[in-house]
C-alpha cells in the first residue's frame, strides 16, 4: 500500500499553511520523529527566476514552514536545485532572490560542484552527473509544484528530480534520451538514485497551459505528500485530469511495479478536489514520437506519425524579442536567430520542449497538430 496524503489549503498565508504542515508532518512517522542533527536537503522546483506569485516555483511560505518544523527539532536545513542555464553562486543567487528563498529560514545551497556516479540498476540512466550538495543529506524531501510541462505532460514529483542535473548538461539529456518512454525511465532512474526520503506537492496554486514556467496560475486548493513519489504523481494527475497514459513517467512508472493505483491509501476523497476543466495538453504523450527501432519503414512510419500527430513548438513571432535563450538551450541546434526573431529549423527539432520552458516571455509554446485537435474535440463532444 502507499499512502498518499491531501490536504485542502486555498491560500499561502502562513497560518493556513502551518496548519497544513503539521497536518502532514502528523500523518508521516518519519517526519514526525525525525532526529535532532538530520541534515535535511530539500529539493525544491526553482526553474526559473520568477515571483512565487507566477505559479512557476515552490512557493516560500511551504518551504518556511517545513523549514521552521525541522529546524525546531534541531535538524540543519539546506534548500537547492538546478535550474536550467549556468550552475554557479552568482546564477542562483538571482533565482534565490527572486523566487524570495530567503524567507525561507534554511540555508541556500552554495555549492555548485558536481559528481559522476554510475547507477547499475538503472533501467537507462546507468551513468550520469549530478549536484553533489545532495551527498550531504541525510533526509531528501523533494519539494515540488503541480504544472503543466511542454513535453511531459505534468510537472510534479517524479520530473522535479531533473533538477539533481546540472543545469547546462540538462539538453544533452534529451539527445541522450529522445523518445518519451526513454526520457520518463532516465527521470525514474533519478527518483530511484536519490530515493526522496519525502515528497510534497504544492498545488495551492498550480500552472496550467503553457507550463512549465509561462503558463497561467490556477488555484488548485491543495498539499499532497507521500513517501511514494509515483503514486503521487498518479493522484495530481488525476487531479487536473489526466490519467496513467497521459504521463509517461507514470505509465512507465507503472509497468516497473513502482506502483499500483488500486493500492492507494488515502486520508480523502480525491474527487472533491479534481478540477474539471484544467487546460491541458492531453495529447502530449500519447505518441511515442521517436522510434528506435532500426530500419527504414521503422524510420518512415515515425517521420511520418511525427508529421501528422506530433505537438510542436511554435513562435509567436510578435512577442519575440530575438534574446537567442531559446537558441542557446536547444539542445539540436535547431533555433537561429533570424531578423531578431527565432527560427526553427523543423528537420532539426527533437520536441524535447527546452525552447518553450526557457523562453523569458512565453513567445514560444507548444501547439497540437490538425488531427489531434480534431481527434481530441471529438473526445470532449463524446
Ligand atoms: S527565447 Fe523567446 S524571445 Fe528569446 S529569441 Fe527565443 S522565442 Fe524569442
Ligand atoms: S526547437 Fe525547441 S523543441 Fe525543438 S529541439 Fe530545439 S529546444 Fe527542443
Amino acid at each position: 500500500m502507499s499512502k498518499v496524503c491531501i490536504y485542502k489549503c486555498q491560500s499561502y498565508e502562513e497560518k493556513e499553511v502551518n496548519g497544513v504542515i503539521d497536518n502532514i508532518i502528523n500523518s508521516f512517522d518519519l517526519l514526525k520523529k525525525i532526529k535532532k542533527g538530520t541534515k535535511v536537503v530539500i529539493k525544491a522546483n526553482l526553474v526559473s527566476a520568477m515571483d512565487p506569485n507566477k505559479a512557476v516555483t515552490t512557493h516560500p511560505v511551504l518551504l518556511k514552514s517545513i523549514t521552521n518544523y525541522l529546524l525546531s527539532k534541531g535538524c540543519s536545513v539546506v534548500i537547492g536545485d538546478s535550474p536550467g542555464g549556468v550552475y554557479t553562486k552568482a546564477y542562483l543567487n538571482r533565482v534565490y532572490n527572486a523566487t524570495k528563498m530567503n524567507e525561507t529560514c534554511a540555508i541556500l545551497n552554495n555549492n555548485f560542484s558536481t559528481k559522476k556516479t554510475v547507477f547499475k540498476k538503472a533501467k537507462v540512466l546507468k551513468s550520469f552527473e549530478y549536484t553533489a550538495y545532495l551527498d550531504d543529506a541525510d533526509f531528501i524531501i523533494n519539494f515540488c509544484k503541480l504544472k503543466t510541462h511542454g513535453m511531459m505532460g505534468m510537472s510534479c514529483a517524479v520530473k522535479n528530480l531533473f533538477g539533481t542535473i546540472p543545469g547546462t548538461m540538462k539538453p544533452e539529456y534529451h539527445y541522450r534520451f529522445p523518445n518519451h518512454s526513454d526520457f520518463a525511465n532516465m527521470l525514474i532512474d533519478l527518483n530511484e538514485y536519490f530515493k526522496p526520503n519525502m515528497n510534497i506537492v504544492d498545488a495551492i496554486v498550480g500552472m496550467e497551459g503553457n507550463g512549465p514556467t509561462m503558463g497561467d496560475p490556477r488555484r488548485i486548493g491543495c498539499v499532497l505528500a507521500s513517501t511514494n513519489p509515483y503514486a503521487l504523481d498518479y493522484i495530481c494527475a488525476k487531479i487536473i485530469g489526466l490519467g496513467i497514459n497521459d504521463v509517461e513517467t507514470i505509465k512507465q512508472s507503472k509497468l516497473r511495479n513502482l506502483f499500483d493505483e488500486t493500492k492507494i491509501e488515502l486520508n480523502d476523497d480525491v474527487d472533491k478536489y479534481v478540477i474539471k476543466d484544467f487546460q491541458i495538453k492531453k495529447d502530449i504523450n500519447s505518441l511515442m514520437f521517436f522510434s528506435n527501432k532500426k530500419g527504414f519503414f521503422s524510420k518512415l512510419i515515425s517521420k511520418a506519425s511525427n508529421k501528422i500527430f506530433a505537438n510542436k513548438p511554435c513562435l509567436k513571432k510578435s512577442k519575440c524579442i530575438g534574446c537567442g535563450k531559446c537558441a542557446n538551450i536547444c539542445p539540436a541546434k535547431a533555433i537561429t536567430i533570424d531578423n531578431k526573431k527565432a527560427k526553427i529549423d523543423r528537420s532539426k527539432c527533437i520536441k524535447c520542449y527546452c525552447c518553450q520552458e526557457f523562453c523569458p516571455i512565453g513567445a514560444m509554446v507548444v501547439k497540437s497538430s490538425l488531427v489531434m485537435k480534431v481527434l481530441h474535440s471529438k473526445k470532449r463532444k463524446k
